[in-house]
C-alpha cells in the first residue's frame, strides 16, 4: 500500500492538518497544528504566512513519521485550503510583503459596497459571486495600496499573488511553480468561471495588475515537484482544491443534483449542477465544483453563518452546557412543549434572507421551558437553516435534492442528524471518513498519478457510516417549519 500513499495538506482558517491516505481512501496518519490568529483592527483578520508555512512543514513531517514513511515513498501530494485568503509575496525571495488578509476580514467592505451598487449584475454574470470583501480581489488592491511601493513593483512583475494553496505550492516547489486551481481562482472575483480565464475588465475594476497572477490549472494536474531541499525528496504535487470543493470531491458528489453540507463553526452546502452555470435568484453563489481534463463542473453554494458556533454560544455565552457533546443527551431527554425556536442571527441572516441587520432571538418560551428546550432549539436551528438553503437551491436548480451527504464536527451528533432528515424530509448520509476535505485533496492528487483510476472508482470507495431516514409525519414537519418561518419573520429588520 505504501507505494500509493498520498499526503493531503489541509490548510484551514483555524488549523493546519496533514493526513496520509492509502489507495483505498483509508487514513494512515494525521497531524494537526492550531494556527495563530491576528486581529489588528476591528473587523480585520490576518494570518502570518510564515506561520502557515512553518506549521505545514511540521504537520507533514509529523504525519509521515507517524505513518512510518519517508517523503520519497509518497505517490503524490494534494493541497486544500481556506479559500479567498490573500497573500502577496516577492518573486525574488518568496517573502510576503504583508500578512495574509483572511477571508473573514471586512476592511474593504465599504469599497465593495460602492462597487456592488453599480457593477453587481455584470460581475455576477462572469464570476457567479456578489461583490463582497469576503473574496480576494479587493484584498489584493488593499495590500498594493497600503504597502509602500507595492503597486509599482506589482506592475513591474516583481510580486506574486496567491491564495493559500498557491503560496504553499510556491514554497513547496522552491519558487518554481506559480499555479492555482480553478476552484480557488473562482473565489477571487477576477476570474470568469464561464470562459475559464482571468478577466481583463474585472482586473481593471478591482485594480489588480495582471503580472501578479498565477496560472490556473485543473484540480488534478501537474502542479510541480517538491523541492528536494525543502522536503527531502521530489514528490509530485498533483491535486488542489478550495476546502468546500475538496469536501464535495471527498463526498464523491459527482452527479448533478448531489449535495454535501459541512457542519463546522458555520455550515457550507454545495449542490453539483453539472455542466451548467446556474445563476441564482436567491443570492446563492455560483462556483466551480471541480475542473477535470479542462471541463468544469459547476455548483451552487450557500452558507449558514452560525452552526457549531451556536453550540459554542450555548456553552460559553449562556453557560447552559459544559461541552458540545452534552447536547445530544439533553436534546433526547423529553419534556417541554417542543415549540421553542432559537434564531441564531448573531451577525445577521444569510441566504435566502440576506438581512445583515437582523439579530437573534429565542421565541416560544413558557413557564416550563428548561435548558433542554433551548439547547434543542439551538440544534434545530441548524436543521431549519439547512432547509432554507436547500429550498433556495431547489428553486434555482429546478429540482429538489433527494439525499444530503454531511460531514464536519457537528455531524457526530446523531440526534441532530436524525432531526435534519426529519425536518428536511430527505435521507441524510454520514460517511465513515468525515475528514472529507483532506480526503478530497488526496482523491484529486491520486487521480492524477493513477492511484485511483477514475471518478467511478472513487465513488466506489465512499463508505457510509450511517443513513438517517426521515420519520417525522408530514403534518408535524410542516407545522414545525411554519413555526421557524414565523420566528425568522419576527427577527427581520425593518428595511
Ligand atoms: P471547524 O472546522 O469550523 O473548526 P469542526 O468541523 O471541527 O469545525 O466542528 C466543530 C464544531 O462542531 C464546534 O462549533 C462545536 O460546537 C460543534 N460540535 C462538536 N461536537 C458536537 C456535538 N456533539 N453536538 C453538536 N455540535 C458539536
Amino acid at each position: 500500500m505504501a507505494d500509493k500513499a498520498i499526503l493531503a495538506i489541509d490548510q484551514g482558517t483555524t488549523s493546519t492538518r496533514a493526513m496520509i491516505f492509502d489507495s483505498r481512501g483509508g487514513v494512515l496518519a494525521r497531524a494537526q497544528a492550531e494556527l495563530r490568529q491576528h486581529f489588528p483592527n476591528e473587523g480585520w483578520v490576518e494570518h502570518d504566512p510564515e506561520d502557515i508555512w512553518g506549521d505545514t512543514l511540521r504537520v507533514c513531517r509529523e504525519a509521515l513519521s507517524k505513518a512510518g514513511l519517508k517523503p520519497g515513498e509518497l505517490a503524490a501530494i494534494g493541497i486544500t485550503n481556506q479559500r479567498e485568503t490573500t497573500i502577496v509575496w516577492e518573486r525574488a525571495t518568496g517573502k510576503p510583503i504583508h500578512r495574509a488578509v483572511v477571508w473573514q476580514d471586512r476592511r474593504t467592505a465599504e469599497e465593495c459596497r460602492r462597487l456592488e451598487a453599480v457593477h453587481s449584475l455584470a460581475v455576477a454574470a462572469k464570476t457567479g459571486l456578489v461583490i463582497d470583501a469576503y473574496f480576494s480581489a479587493s484584498k489584493i488592491a488593499w495590500i498594493l495600496d497600503h504597502v509602500p511601493g507595492a503597486r509599482e513593483r506589482a506592475e513591474a512583475g516583481e510580486l506574486a499573488f496567491g491564495t493559500v494553496d498557491c503560496f504553499l505550492l510556491w514554497r513547496l516547489t522552491g519558487g518554481k511553480s506559480h499555479k492555482t486551481d480553478a476552484t480557488n481562482a473562482a473565489r477571487t472575483l477576477i476570474y470568469d468561471i464561464g470562459k475559464q480565464r482571468w478577466d481583463e475588465e474585472l482586473l481593471k475594476l478591482f485594480r489588480v495588475p495582471r503580472a501578479l497572477l498565477p496560472e490556473v490549472m485543473d484540480n488534478a494536474a501537474d502542479f510541480g515537484m517538491t523541492d528536494a531541499q525543502v522536503f527531502g525528496a521530489k514528490v509530485p504535487i498533483a491535486g488542489m482544491a478550495g476546502d468546500q470543493q475538496a469536501a464535495t470531491v471527498g463526498q464523491v458528489c459527482f452527479e448533478a443534483g448531489q449535495i454535501k453540507s459541512t457542519y463546522g463553526t458555520g455550515c457550507f452546502a454545495l449542490l453539483n449542477t453539472g455542466e451548467t452555470f446556474v445563476p441564482s435568484r436567491n443570492r446563492l453563489l455560483t462556483t466551480i465544483a471541480y475542473r477535470l481534463d479542462g471541463k468544469p463542473t459547476y455548483a451552487l453554494e450557500g452558507s449558514i453563518f452560525a452552526a457549531g458556533s451556536t453550540i459554542q454560544w450555548l456553552r460559553d455565552g449562556l453557560k447552559l452546557i459544559k461541552s458540545a457533546g452534552e447536547t445530544e443527551a439533553l436534546a433526547r431527554g423529553g419534556g417541554g412543549s417542543g415549540s421553542v425556536y432559537l434564531v441564531p442571527a448573531f451577525t445577521g441572516l444569510g441566504a435566502p434572507y440576506w438581512d445583515p441587520f437582523a439579530r437573534g432571538a429565542i421565541m416560544g418560551l413558557t413557564r416550563d421551558t428548561g435548558i433542554a428546550d433551548i439547547v434543542r432549539a439551538g440544534l434545530e436551528a441548524v436543521c431549519y437553516q439547512t432547509g432554507d438553503l436547500m429550498g433556495a437551491m431547489a428553486d434555482d436548480f429546478g429540482r429538489a435534492p433527494t439525499t444530503l451527504r454531511v460531514d464536519g464536527g457537528m455531524t457526530v451528533n446523531d440526534w441532530v442528524m436524525q432531526r435534519l432528515a426529519d425536518l428536511l424530509g430527505v435521507p441524510v448520509e454520514r460517511p465513515v471518513v468525515t475528514e472529507t476535505t483532506a480526503l478530497g485533496a488526496a482523491f484529486l492528487a491520486g487521480l492524477k498519478v493513477g492511484a485511483f483510476p477514475s471518478l467511478e472508482a472513487l465513488a466506489g470507495l465512499w463508505a457510509r457510516d450511517r443513513r438517517f431516514e426521515p420519520s417525522m409525519p408530514e403534518e408535524e414537519r410542516r407545522r414545525r417549519r411554519q413555526g421557524w418561518v414565523d420566528a425568522v419573520r419576527r427577527v427581520r429588520s425593518a428595511n
